[in-house]
């Protein structure tokens, strides 16, 4: 690698007129910056990704292109794709072209002053990874805080792998890039994806800002389908809860068998009663255990169908 490592921002876009002018200017002004304090390459740029906008986030592009065509590069997706995987095409679309990349958000909530850090981790720690976690979420609404925290702590429980307060504000090397390439799956939750490449990872610490023009571009149905993602991305567990309900309901209805027959030996019961209890509590619990067996099948087809990399190559000596 040069001295200076060549650095790409990748920042995904989805009707973001309002926005998009003060973006470019205060992300040329950081560039530039970097660039002469001799931290990043004069080759590095930034890559804006154009989610299907039906605004002029598009034209704008194309207009700080022309201007700028050595800093400003861009491309433009067919269709509204979604952020996650708009943020992807734009990551490995800089594969083979930068040493590293940072994503952030187009709104500039991510304060854009750590980059430097960020860029020192990966310079001079060698870190793969450098993630920037949310030291306070002031400027969201309470609902938004609370819901994700309580997500986030859900999603541990389940098993996933996640950086705690940390959204997709991240240094991603191009090694970690080639690695990432590799995972195949449609349904992207790539702050699920990145923490299963291994590599060496660093934290670095900002307070998120507020969003600088426009709205919100994450709907609730959106945020909801995101939400989703992440659980059903990583974990079978709830499948595995359905396995210990049958398990749970099995053990209770052999007890509640003993008590339906104790019930009929002494002749407490009406006629039927005794023998419909018995078939309706061993059947009911033997289906739950069986609709749970099946899903561990379900869960294993579809970790197998995805098809990720079993190993990620760090170093190798050869001769
Ligand atoms: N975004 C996108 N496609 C979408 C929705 C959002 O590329 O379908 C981009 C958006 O332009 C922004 C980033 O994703 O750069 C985060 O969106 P936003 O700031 O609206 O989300 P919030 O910060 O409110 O969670
Ligand atoms: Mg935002």
């Amino acid at each position: 690698m040069a001295p200076q490592p060549i650095l790409s921002f990748v920042v995904p876009c989805y009707n973001e007129q309002a926005v998009l002018p003060h973006t470019l200017r205060e992300l040329l002004a950081t560039l530039g910056g970097l660039v002469s304090e001799g931290m990043i390459s004069e080759n590095s740029y930034l890559f804006f990704v154009d989610d299907g906008s039906q605004d002029d986030t598009w034209n704008l592009i194309e207009k700080a292109h022309a201007e700028n065509p050595k800093c400003v590069r861009g491309l433009k997706l067919s269709r509204n794709v979604g952020h996650q995987n708009a943020l992807l095409a734009g990551l490995l679309g800089q594969i083979g072209r930068a040493d590293a990349v940072i994503s952030l958000d187009a709104d500039l909530q991510d304060n854009v002053a750590i980059t430097k850090q960020m860029i020192n981790c990966f310079v001079s720690s060698g870190a793969d990874i450098v993630f920037g976690v949310r030291s306070e979420r002031a400027t969201d609404t309470v609902f938004k805080r609370k819901t994700a925290q309580w997500y986030y702590r859900f999603l541990r429980w389940l098993g996933v792998e996640i950086v705690l307060d940390h959204g997709d504000f991240r240094l991603i090397s191009d090694r970690a890039l080639r690695a990432l390439a590799q995972f195949g799956e449609v349904h992207v939750f790539l702050r699920g994806l990145v923490m299963q490449l291994g590599f060496k990872t660093e934290l670095v610490y900002f307070e998120r800002k507020p969003r600088a023009y426009g709205e919100t571009k994450y709907t609730l149905s959106k945020m909801l389908a995101f939400a989703s993602d992440g659980i059903t991305s990583f974990s079978i567990r709830p499948l595995r809860v359905v396995t210990t309900l049958g398990l749970i309901l099995f053990a209770l209805s052999i007890v509640a068998l003993i008590w339906v027959l104790a019930a009929w030996l002494v002749g407490r019961t009406i006629e039927g009663w005794a023998s419909l209890m018995v078939i309706f509590l061993l059947v009911s619990s033997f289906q739950t255990l069986a609709l749970g067996i099946i899903g561990e099948y379900v869960g294993k087809t579809y970790f197998e169908t995805k098809s990720r990399p079993r190993y990620i190559v760090e170093k190798e000596l050869s001769s």
